[in-house]
């Protein structure tokens, strides 16, 4: 069996595979912070060497930013282009750090062995699950399986400046079959999971315009309208007492999650409890009605994430303040159209504006659509099934409460579908210090693509 060779490969020799992700987890390619450009560079010269040890014709290929890994291996059946990012984000605060973040090490835990350094799940180890089962797969062929594009940024965790620009530029390239994304965790640990949708996004910012000035409440207070109790009660006309957004026509292009779906989520071995309890909570608090999951994943939100205005100094300052601020996010699922609710949004606030009061719309003109994935093509359940022979345990496509761009940019710029599978923990601590990501994640996660590529390549 063409599989089992690869697969025995791939147990033999994962101290090589670990040793080369603990190499270019020493390389500390941050970024965001300029210091580490020259860092950057060379973990993206790092990967192309390795790319070509494998066959492929790869290139470092700059851009304003940090370079993109672009490498071309393989051929015949159907191109598949594989996606992660090689930089990582800042490692402060260090202090809370138990050894030195680019001193990569494995650990035994209580949980099993662990690879602890900056960047060991978010994104190299990740990415480097992919590579290697492409270097096993070549060791026992002699070949690629497929023909396979890999396509690694240097600039996820600083916005991605560069990232649609490149695509633009090098679309015809880019454009494959279908989109491989490895950034994304289990749903719970053991459980295999392929994200099916991630919301999407709205931002806005808004100011309530008042008096003139500022105005002496003995003065002024009783005739003055007061622009922090305008916003507040305007604020509170967004919900109803049952947690659902009562702006009108919100919910246009929001769909229910059909039956088959909804029993998958109910048996994904999500902890619900803990989920809750590990911030406070004895219950959801979302739109009545909806279980905690689908109200993360399946439901749009629109939450205030800034509110103020007035004196925020010690003491007491008797004023009625000019102005009052908000700011705004919404996470949008679905076929919500991100222009369109921006009106509705607009036009809800603006009724409910008193006489001699005036709103300021301030910027945060982005916005983007819900990723909704086609899980009807023949890949999904491929991998569904590779994943759940590889875990033995059934593999369940899940949503996500996030939004990753690249998913939608694919799609926009290079009319490629997504598939994201990843094989973190959400108790890795991605972002935060002593980030690791389990032996067992990578290795499994290693042979999971072998298996997944001998189904779709
Ligand atoms: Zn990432």
């Amino acid at each position: 069996m063409i599989l089992d060779a690869v697969l025995a490969r791939i147990d033999e020799t994962l101290p090589q595979s670990i040793d080369r992700l603990m190499e270019l987890l020493r390389i500390p390619s941050i970024s965001t912070d300029p210091a580490y450009r020259a860092d950057c560079a060379r973990a993206a010269d790092w990967l192309v060497k390795d790319l070509e040890s494998l066959g492929f014709s790869a290139r470092a290929a700059a851009t304003p930013g940090h370079p993109m890994v672009v490498g071309h291996g393989g051929e015949g059946g159907r191109h598949i282009l594989f996606y992660g990012h090689y930089d990582v984000q800042p490692v402060d605060p260090l202090d809370l750090w138990d050894r030195p973040p680019f001193d990569p090490e494995v650990q035994q835990t209580p949980k099993g062995r662990v690879i602890r350094a900056r960047g060991a799940s978010d994104d190299k180890g990740q990415l480097m699950t992919f590579v290697e089962a492409c270097r096993a797969w070549k060791a026992v062929h002699g070949a690629l399986p497929g023909k396979l594009t890999i396509f690694l940024e240097g600039e996820e965790e600083s916005g991605s400046p560069s990232l649609i620009p490149f695509m633009r530029d090098n679309a015809a390239e880019l454009t494959a079959g279908l989109a491989l994304i490895c950034d994304t965790s289990m749903v719970s640990p053991g459980v295999p999971s392929i994200a099916g949708q991630l919301r999407g996004m709205l931002k806005e910012e808004f100011t309530l315009h008042g008096p003139r000035i500022d105005l002496h409440s003995g003065h002024y207070g009783g005739p003055a309208l007061n622009p922090l109790r305008e916003i507040a009660r305007i604020i509170a006309s967004f919900h109803d007492d049952r947690g659902r957004v009562a702006v009108e026509g919100f919910y246009d292009g929001v769909h229910e999650v059909p039956e088959a779906l909804k029993r998958q989520w109910e048996s994904c071995g999500f902890d619900e409890k803990d989920y809750l309890e590990s911030v406070g909570f004895t219950r959801p608090h979302g739109e009545a009605g909806y279980s905690t999951l689908e109200q993360q994943w399946a439901r749009p939100t629109l939450e205030i994430n800034g509110l103020w205005g007035g004196y925020q100094g010690a003491g007491s300052k008797t004023v009625i303040p000019a102005e009052a601020h908000c700011k705004i996010t919404c996470r949008l699922v679905g076929d919500m159209d991100p222009a369109d609710l921006r009106r509705k949004l607009r036009a809800h606030v603006e009724a409910r504006l008193p006489q001699d009061a005036r709103i300021t719309w301030d910027g945060h003109l982005d916005g983007a659509p819900a990723a909704v994935m086609d899980t009807s093509r023949p890949e999904f359940e491929a991998a569904r099934q590779a994943l759940s022979d590889e875990w033995q345990r059934e593999a369940v496509i899940v949503g996500m409460g996030g939004s990753i761009p690249i998913a939608r940019y694919f799609k926009d710029i290079l009319g490629m579908d997504a598939m994201l599978i990843g094989f973190a923990n959400d108790d890795d601590a991605i972002h935060s210090p002593n980030e690791k990501y389990d032996v067992a994640s990578f290795h499994k996660g290693i042979r999971s693509w072998a298996r997944i590529l001998a189904r779709i390549a």
